[in-house]
């Protein structure tokens, strides 16, 4: 499921995975700008650093896959406002307000406080709205509303989203409380389980109703006798017209309209420099749906997506992943242009060639093992272009679609972005993460060796297997573990992964040289679950992002039951806490023995079981240990999340038509963001 998650997943893993300095990687074919002093690291702000990422490969395709690449790129960037609209009902009237400001305040930009002032935009830009991309915590600035009315007054030559009558002032004065008071939406996503969801949550799926409301409403459409039931809601927002509960539906002529037709211009474009019909066919699908807003049509299109494998480029564009929905219902929509890496793509191969051996061994009940795994199509990628939520904090690996039937009968794809976590590699080769939190020099120095390789291969297993593997009884939903269900799916296909990854089967597969590079995982994955994920956490807050839930949940359990035999230690030394794992061979029986579990609740649809599970192993926070992670992260100067700018894309034109697109990485942060605010902004502030 979990396009974006598997991503978000390996977002973490890598950004925390500084611990694999010093790589010995493979390199790939540099890009044409991929000089030795290539600067993958172009910003830092707050908790945050922006990175460029390059495309290798990009120069070989033909001249016709370049100019596909482009058009997909254009459409991958035109429901920027989409998501930034889905993440609060303000956002647009607030991106548009600090854009014109950064390009038109004529006051003094010496300031500290003008810094401050640039740094909650930077934050903003990156979060796609004012709530923090990960903690969904609203975010503070730094200056007080004085400055802001200041900045805003002092802004010259710029048209702000003014309502009709409102003069700059107001506008200002509108925004102030929005802005400032920590009690005005100050959750993108609530998911205390005793208050209602909709409700307590900033996300603009659902405006005037309550979670009753929603429910009843969405109970009252579901045949739950339906074997092929549409992915109800996904591309509508629910709100109260007249006093009755109504969606409306994103199509061209619907909610999001205008930036659904730019869009869908640019998706025509493309199909008609597609690679072959089967390709033309998907993006023509595609076009259907936005034009209706049928989630029929939507999965057809799917159907014809997961089929296209021999496509060399492909994209995802659409209303996806349901992370940021409270009900999990909502898809945000988000946007990725990428095409295959062809060599890389055989280590993915051999894992998908191999998924029946995989899900027949698999340690769970039988009636949940899947008996014929079917069509798991696994590749690694090259990105070319990020847009709406994998933009610009970006997933390392995905796999689509989301519906279980079509898993079911058609299987999925599923990918790994290669470019991508090369670039947090190379970016984070001299970082003391590793050192602090590593407990003695020859792990470290197994975790430099084998890290990366390693990494590969779990998000490989949880996206290519994990996430395909095993199967629900009939007449249970994805729905039925409700806000449980993000982080119990993302353990599961964790666990999958872990348990896997140290089998003799991977060297005789030639995947690992040897179980000493799985050693290194669970290294990596036991710290960080128990610890050094922390670091991702104000202090006094509990866990709420779904990866990191889940991830907390598997190695606190595991922790826990293998107290007895002592399977995980943890060590103090110099007043700082380690954790050091003393048997292998048990840590992975343990594995072995939650994945069934996890597998057992998914199928029969447990919810108390899931509630229980997360909510005593997965959510709370030991605060000694919070306090000694973050003083000690601190001390690193470090910053915990990364996203990067897209490259530029430039056609080149003869006699009208084009002929070559040239790739430019040169553009920086504030520059990408102010060009997409002034050239991708297609809807209306609200
Ligand atoms: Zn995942």
């Amino acid at each position: 499921m979990n396009v974006k998650n598997a991503l978000v997943l390996a977002v973490v893993c890598a950004g925390l995975a500084l611990v694999t300095a010093g790589c010995k990687k493979k390199e790939p074919a540099p890009g044409p700008a991929a000089a030795p002093e290539f600067q993958w690291q172009i910003d830092r702000f707050a908790d945050l650093r922006v990175l460029r990422y390059q495309v290798p490969g990009f120069e070989a395709l033909t001249p016709r896959q370049k100019e596909l690449v482009y058009y997909l790129g254009e459409a991958a960037l035109c429901g920027r406002d989409i998501m930034i609209d889905q993440n609060y009902r303000h956002n647009i009237k607030i991106v548009r307000t600090l854009d014109a400001v950064v390009r038109g305040y004529t006051g003094d930009r010496s300031d500290p406080r003008w810094a401050e002032f640039m740094t909650y935009v930077k934050r903003v830009w990156f979060s796609n709205g004012i709530h923090h991309h990960y903690s969904n915590d609203k975010i503070a600035p730094g200056f007080d509303a004085a400055y802001f009315a200041e900045v805003v007054r002092g802004t010259e030559g710029e048209s702000f989203p003014l309502a009709e009558g409102q003069t700059v002032d107001g506008l200002a004065a509108f925004l102030t409380p929005i802005l400032f008071d920590p009690a005005v939406a100050p959750k993108k996503l609530s998911q205390d389980p005793n208050a209602d969801l909709v409700a307590g949550s900033a996300v603009n799926f659902y405006e005037g109703v309550t979670q009753a409301e929603v429910e009843s409403y969405y109970k009252r459409l579901v045949d739950p006798k339906d074997e092929t039931p549409v992915s109800y809601g996904l591309n509508t927002r629910v709100v109260k017209k007249g006093g009755k509960v109504v969606e409306e539906v994103a199509r061209i002529d619907g909610l999001y309209g205008p930036a659904i037709a730019r869009i869908v211009g640019w998706l025509e474009k493309a199909a008609g420099v597609a690679e072959n019909d089967r390709q033309r066919e998907v993006i023509e699908a595609l076009v259907d749906f936005y034009r209706t807003g049928d989630l029929k049509r939507f999965d057809a299109y799917n159907i014809l997506w997961v089929r296209d494998t021999d496509s060399l480029v492909d994209f995802v564009n659409g209303f996806i992943e349901v992370y940021d929905d409270p009900l999990g219902l909502k898809g945000s929509w988000e946007a990725l242009v990428d095409f295959k890496d062809l060599d890389a793509t055989k280590r993915a191969d051999t894992i998908s060639a191999n998924a029946q051996w995989f899900e027949d061994r698999s340690p769970i009940d039988p009636r949940f093992k899947k008996k014929e795994v079917k069509g798991v199509s696994a590749k690694v990628i090259t990105a070319a272009m990020l847009g709406g939520s994998c933009y610009p904090s970006t997933p390392i690996g995905i796999n689509l679609p989301n519906a279980n039937w079509i898993r079911r009968n058609h299987g999925s794809k599923s990918v790994t972005i290669e470019n991508i976590t090369y670039a947090y590699d190379q970016s984070s080769l001299d970082s003391p993460f590793g050192r602090e939190f590593t407990f003695s020099p020859e792990l470290l120095e197994r975790a430099k060796t084998y890290g990366p390789l390693a990494g590969n291969i779990h998000t490989d297993l949880h996206e290519v297997l994990g996430h395909g593997s095993g199967q629900l009884l009939p007449g249970v939903g994805s729905e039925a573990l409700k806000n449980y269900h993000s982080p119990i799916e993302e353990s599961r296909a964790d666990l999958f992964a872990l348990y896997y990854i140290m089998d003799d089967k991977m060297v005789e597969l030639g995947l690992l040289p040897n179980l000493d590079a799985a050693k290194a995982e669970y290294d990596l994955q036991v710290r960080n679950g128990l610890m050094t994920q922390l670091v991702r956490i104000q202090p006094g807050k509990t866990i709420e992002q779904a990866h990191m839930r889940g991830r907390a949940m598997v190695s606190h359990w595991v922790c826990e039951k293998g107290r007895p035999d002592n399977v995980i230690e943890r060590v103090t030394r110099d007043g700082k806490t380690f954790f050091v794992v003393n048997d292998y061979p048990k840590l992975r029986e343990l594995y072995g023995r939650l994945l069934a579990e996890v597998q057992r609740i998914t199928s029969e649809g447990d919810y108390e079981a899931a509630r229980d599970l997360i909510e005593t192993y997965g959510v709370q926070v030991d605060q000694a240990l919070h306090r000694e992670v973050l003083d000690r992260y601190a001390k690193l100067d470090l910053a915990p999340y990364a996203g990067f700018v897209n490259p530029v894309y430039t056609p080149v034109v003869e006699d009208g038509r084009i002929v070559d697109v040239k790739i430019g990485l040169g553009e920086g942060y504030v520059e990408q963001m102010l060009r997409y605010g002034r050239d991708y902004a297609f809807l209306p502030a609200r």
